[in-house]
C-alpha cells in the first residue's frame, strides 16, 4: 500500500479549512511578553476540509479496533462497549461539567460517582471505594499505599515486603517497586496454582501483602483461595487482589468473600470502555473496614439525599487531578445499570462459555497446556507447529492476514510460547467459529507452507516492524525533509 503522506505534507499556502467566526470581544495584542513569542510564525500545513477529513479518516481506517473487528487479546478484556454508554457520556449535563463547580450546582454528577461506588460494592463484597486512580495500575500503586498507611498507622514499620506469584501481570512487580517496597517472588505449580508451602516460607513479619489474581493470567480459577488467605492473615499481612479481568466472576464470586482486604476494578476491562491504546481508563479501589479512613480525599458523601465531598483526615492524600476520569465512571455506571444484576451475571458466564468453546476447538490443532476448565480466557502454545519452525509470533502476525487482531503472546511468562485469547461475552458464535477456523488454517498452513506463515503479514499496510528500535527509539515528531 502506498505510504500515507503527513498531514505537515499536505495542502497548499492559501487553502483554507473553516471560516472562524468574528472577533466578538476586543483584541488584544501583546498579551504574551515578545520575547516569549515565535520570531517568525509557524509553519503550519493549510488544507481544505476535505483533505482533511480524508487524512484522518483514511489514518482511522488503518487502525483495528472492536468497532472493526475480533480482538481477543487475553488479560486485556477487549469487548464491544454498548453504544448507549457511549450516548450517556456525551451528554453536555455530565461531559461539559468543570471539575471546580461548585458542589450545589453539580449534584447529579456527585450522584452518579456515590451510585457507582455502591455497585461496586455489591459486586465486589468491599466496603469503600476510591474512583480517582486512572489506571489498573494506578490503581495497583494507590492500593499498596494504602497497605502500608495500614501497617504504618498500626506503628508496625518492618511490613516491606510484597509477595507476588510468577504468573502475575507485570504492573504487580512494577507498582510495588514504584511504591518503594520490596517485591518476593513465589514459584507456581506446574498446575499454574499457587504452590501453599511455597507462600507459607515467604510470610513473615515483614509481609506487606501478597497480591493474587484469581482467576489467575492462566484463566484459571484458584480454588485453595480460602486457604490462602488465612496463611496471609495469620502472619500479619494483607491479601491484594488484582480484578483487572474481572468479567469471570461478576455475579458469581466476590473478592470481599474471597478473603481479599484491597482490590481493583478496570472500569475500562470490566465495565465497558475497551482497553488499549494508553486511552483514558478507571481503576478503582475497594477497601475492606480496616482499610477506609485511608481512602484518597476527597469521596461522595450522601446525608437525607444531599451529595458532598468529605475528606479524611488519614488519607493518603490525592492519587489524581481532581477526581479520577469521570466519562469513564459513567460509561461504567451506564452499563452497569443497564445490565442489573442478572445481566453482570449472565456476561460473567458468557465470557467464560465463549472462552471454553474456542479452547475446545482449538485443543485439536494447537498445543492446550491446562487440562481442565478456562475462566474467562485460555491459554495454548504453539509447541506443534515448532517442529515445522513455526512459532508463536508467526501465528499472531498470519492471524492480521485473516483480518483477526492477535491474542495476547509469550504472556504469562511461565508457559512457554503462550498464546492467550480472551474472547469475552459481546462476541457471537459466529465470530468465534471464524476465528477457530482462521487458527484451524493456520495450523494447517504451519505443517504444509511454512513459508507462508513465516513472512506474514501479507495483507496489511505494514508487514512485520522492528518492535524494539519502535519502542527505544520512537520516531513522534515529523521533521522537515531537508531542502
Ligand atoms: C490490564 C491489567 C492490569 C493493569 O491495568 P492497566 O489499566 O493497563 O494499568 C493489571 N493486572 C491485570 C491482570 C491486567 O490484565
Amino acid at each position: 500500500m502506498d505510504k500515507q503522506p503527513l498531514l505537515f505534507e499536505l495542502g497548499k499556502p492559501g487553502r483554507i479549512g473553516v471560516d472562524l467566526p468574528a472577533l466578538d470581544v476586543p483584541a488584544q495584542k501583546d498579551l504574551i511578553p515578545a520575547a516569549y513569542r515565535r520570531q517568525t510564525p509557524a509553519a503550519l500545513p493549510e488544507l481544505s476540509q476535505i483533505e482533511l477529513v480524508r487524512h484522518y479518516v483514511q489514518l482511522s481506517q488503518r487502525n483495528f479496533g472492536v468497532d472493526n473487528g475480533f480482538y481477543p487479546l487475553g488479560s486485556c478484556t477487549m469487548k464491544y462497549d454498548p453504544k448507549i454508554n457511549e450516548q450517556v457520556a456525551r451528554y453536555p449535563g455530565l461531559s461539559q461539567l468543570h471539575p471546580l463547580q461548585d458542589e450545589e450546582t453539580v449534584q447529579g454528577a456527585l450522584e452518579i460517582l456515590y451510585e457507582i461506588e455502591q455497585a461496586l460494592k455489591e459486586i465486589s463484597g468491599m466496603d469503600g471505594f476510591t474512583l480517582e486512580p486512572a489506571a489498573g495500575a494506578h490503581g495497583e500503586l494507590t492500593g499498596l499505599k494504602l497497605i502500608r498507611a495500614y501497617h504504618r498507622d498500626r506503628g508496625d514499620l518492618a511490613r516491606t515486603k510484597v509477595i507476588v506469584p510468577d504468573s502475575a501481570h507485570g504492573t504487580n512487580p512494577a507498582s510495588t517497586a514504584m511504591c518503594g517496597m520490596e517485591v518476593v517472588q513465589i514459584v507456581s505449580k506446574p498446575d499454574g496454582a499457587i504452590d501453599l508451602e511455597a507462600l507459607k516460607a515467604a510470610v513473615g513479619k515483614d509481609t506487606a501483602a501478597f497480591m493474587l489474581t484469581n482467576p489467575n493470567t492462566l484463566g484459571l480459577f484458584e480454588s485453595q483461595i480460602e486457604a490462602i488467605a488465612k496463611i496471609v492473615h495469620d502472619a500479619g499481612g494483607l491479601l491484594y487482589y488484582d480484578g483487572a479481568n474481572s468479567n469471570a466472576i461478576m455475579g458469581m464470586v466476590r473478592p470481599g468473600d474471597m478473603g481479599y482486604d484491597v482490590c481493583h476494578l478496570n472500569l475500562h476491562k470490566t465495565f465497558a470502555t475497551p482497553h488499549g491504546g494508553g486511552g483514558p481508563g478507571s481503576g478503582p479501589i475497594g477497601v475492606k473496614k480496616a482499610l477506609l479512613p485511608f481512602l484518597p480525599n476527597p469521596r461522595v458523601a450522601c446525608k437525607d439525599g444531599h451529595y458532598s465531598w468529605v475528606n479524611s483526615p488519614k488519607s493518603i492524600g490525592k492519587v489524581q487531578a481532581f477526581n479520577g476520569n469521570f466519562g469513564i465512571i459513567v460509561r461504567a455506571y451506564a452499563y452497569i445499570l443497564s445490565m442489573g444484576g442478572t445481566g453482570l451475571k449472565q456476561a460473567s458466564m458468557d465470557a467464560v462459555l465463549n472462552a471454553n468453546y474456542l479452547k475446545a476447538i482449538l485443543a485439536q490443532a494447537y498445543d492446550s497446556p491446562f487440562d481442565r476448565y478456562c475462566m474467562h480466557e485460555c491459554v495454548l502454545t504453539s509447541k506443534k507447529q515448532q517442529p515445522y519452525g513455526i512459532h508463536t509470533l508467526d501465528i499472531a502476525k498470519r492471524l492480521l492476514d485473516y483480518g483477526y487482531h492477535p491474542p495476547t503472546i509469550y504472556f504469562p511468562l511461565i508457559v512457554n510460547e503462550a498464546i492467550m485469547i480472551e474472547p469475552t461475552e459481546t462476541e457471537t458464535k459466529e465470530t468465534l467459529d471464524g476465528f477457530a477456523a482462521a487458527m484451524e488454517k493456520i495450523a494447517a498452513e504451519a505443517a504444509a507452507t511454512p513459508e507462508l506463515v513465516h513472512t506474514a503479514p501479507h495483507n496489511t499496510v505494514v508487514r512485520r516492524l522492528d518492535e524494539t528500535l519502535a519502542a527505544r527509539k520512537p520516531v513522534v515528531r515529523w521533521t522537515a525533509p531537508e531542502k
